[in-house]
């Protein structure tokens, strides 16, 4: 590494500030720099704030950048106006403002007001995002002026975008309505003390309606009294850190927290504890504080938007693994984009709830059983997020986490359901059942359950480090048995609802006696697994398994 990196990565103010000024002005030893630091980045959340003018944005970043560091989170500020060179610079008059930041060695203020960069503003706001991130800082807010061409290419290197209105904009609304549609994923309503605020969020509100697809949050903000902020830092993943600069909350101890590590597949959204079964359990009580999460992986999209909130006090996010109205099947399932999806809202531990038929006559209808062992018989489903000239091999031989199936068998007793501890599920491919003959050699082999879907996620859980465990509901005995054909529909709806009610009492149960740390092995599962040579993994790979592998490519 050459010495300005080496300084920039040591923290130095000054030769981060020298290399501000080269991205600005397209000096070419910029470009040599950001590729030496190109390892270091994906750390950073990076978000874009932008709105038209008179919304109070610089106020609200203002105020945002002063929680975030009460938060103990280091704070980059990057406003673009492209216009101030014309107006005489009223962005870099509000960063008056910022001034009394200036003590303060966790906060970074840059205005970019220059066209000198090839590329335009976007191209040297996304550089200087770029250098912030591989500098250290944990949040790098970039303020824009409105909503044109260079915000919406600015949205391409913030992670999180969002729109500020203030009340009474409703023209300027309609007129920006296009172009913040396709680009915010929060909207904050300022000043939210004037007149107007409930007909602007009525607006706002019907205009996403109509848009159709996941709508984005509402906030509503007065920043001039810093009321509202704490909420958006919320929404933007702001946990509390500990470090002054690029330490996390996670390295320092504090592992009841969300993963406060941000990287390009991250979510604003976090939770701790992920659970994935029917839709039936978006409504179990106690679950409060709801939103929901649509999310999208370097694998495709997810069964559905995730439906995070509070449960027992633990941030928990629900996955309907068939999406909501049961639509996709087993082998049409996206377990990559699931799992992946999981670890980006910073899950550690997924409670697994199936349905599955029962291939003992011990194991009867109503029993929930916790397998510890599974049997492959899927065939050409994606299993992995490795490949792409990058190998690893997790060692799976021990595919459930025994430190959250201790909790779950705990969580079964206290709720009165009838659980079993260990045994072995056969995944099979479906979606027909089995015939009797099959039913009867997994009999042979011992088998005690089988269903379509938990093994696949269990090789993904702990590819991506997160401890796994399933909770499987016996429905029915599998067609080996004798009864098997006069049992009635009737009778398994009967058993599928008996079944989802006391999953519901489980997952209370189990979260709410979810130790807060982590005292298993799952969590590094990929530290001995990565085969390749590190320096002949390609960048595209590198940046697809970002949030799984970077803490092994420092
Ligand atoms: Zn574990």
């Amino acid at each position: 590494m050459n010495e300005w990196a080496r300084q920039i990565r040591e923290g130095s103010a000054r030769a981060l500030a020298r290399a501000a000024t080269a991205v600005e002005n397209g000096d070419p030893r910029a470009v040599e720099l950001l590729r030496e630091l190109s390892p270091y980045t994906g750390h950073a959340a990076i978000i874009g704030i932008t709105g038209p003018p008179g919304a109070g944005k610089s106020t609200l970043v203002d105020a945002l950048a002063r929680e975030l560091r009460a938060r103990n989170r280091t704070v980059a500020v990057i406003a673009v106006d492209p216009s101030s060179r014309v107006t005489g610079g009223a962005i870099l008059g509000d960063r008056i403002r910022m001034l009394q930041h200036h003590a303060d060695p966790g906060i970074f203020i840059r205005s970019v007001a220059t066209r000198g960069a090839s590329g335009g503003v976007a191209s040297a706001t996304a550089d200087l995002a770029r250098l912030m991130d591989a500098a250290g800082w944990n949040f790098v807010l970039i303020e824009t002026v409105g909503v044109g061409q260079d915000e919406v290419a600015v949205r391409g290197v913030a992670q999180t975008t969002v729109v500020v209105l203030v009340p009474g904009m409703g023209d300027e609304v309609q007129a920006l309505k296009a172009g913040i549609m396709e680009i915010a994923d929060i909207f904050v309503i300022n000043k939210a003390d004037h007149p107007g605020a409930d007909e602007a969020e009525r607006e706002l509100a019907g205009a996403l309606s109509l848009a159709g697809g996941v709508r984005p949050r509402i906030l509503r903000a007065i920043a001039t009294e810093g009321k509202g902020v704490a909420e958006l830092a919320d929404a933007l993943g702001g946990s509390a850190g500990s470090g002054p600069n690029g330490e996390s909350a996670s390295q320092a101890g504090h592992p009841a927290t969300a993963s406060v590590h941000h990287h390009p597949g991250d979510h604003p959204v976090k939770a701790e504890i992920g659970i994935i079964g029917g839709s039936g359990l978006y409504s179990m009580p106690g679950f409060t504080a709801q939103q929901e999460a649509a999310i999208d992986t370097p694998f495709g999209a997810p069964s559905d938007s995730f439906v995070v909130g509070t449960l027992a006090g633990r941030q928990v996010a629900f996955l309907a693994r068939h999406g909501r109205g049961h639509r996709i099947s087993p082998s049409e399932l996206n377990f990559r984009a699931n799992i992946y999806a999981m670890k980006s809202l910073g899950v550690e531990r997924i409670i697994s709830l199936s349905a599955v038929g029962s291939l003992k006559e011990e194991h009867r209808p109503l029993d929930f059983v916790l397998p510890d062992q599974f049997f492959d018989r899927t065939r050409g489903r994606a299993a992995t997020f490795f490949g792409e000239g990058l190998v690893a091999h997790v060692s799976f031989a021990d595919p459930i986490c025994p430190e959250l199936a201790g909790v779950l068998t705990k969580a079964c007793d206290e709720s009165g359901v009838s659980a079993k501890s260990g045994g072995t599920y056969l995944c099979m491919e479906g979606p027909a059942f089995s015939t009797k003959a099959e039913s009867n050699v997994y009999r042979s082999w011992g088998m005690d359950v089988i269903g379509m879907t938990n093994l696949t996620e269990a090789k993904l859980a702990r590819e991506a480090e997160i401890c796994y465990v399933t909770v499987a509901m016996v429905t029915d005995y599998d067609c080996w048995h004798p009864h098997h054909d006069a049992v009635t529909v009737n009778e398994i709806i009967s058993n599928l609802m008996k079944n989802a009610e006391n999953a519901c009492k489980v997952v209370a149960a189990a979260v709410a006696r979810m130790p807060a740390g982590r005292s298993c092995k799952c969590g590094e599962a990929l530290a001995h697994a990565i085969i390749t040579d590190r320096k002949l993994v390609s960048q595209a790979t590198r940046q697809k398994l970002g949030i799984l592998v970077d803490k092994y490519f420092v």
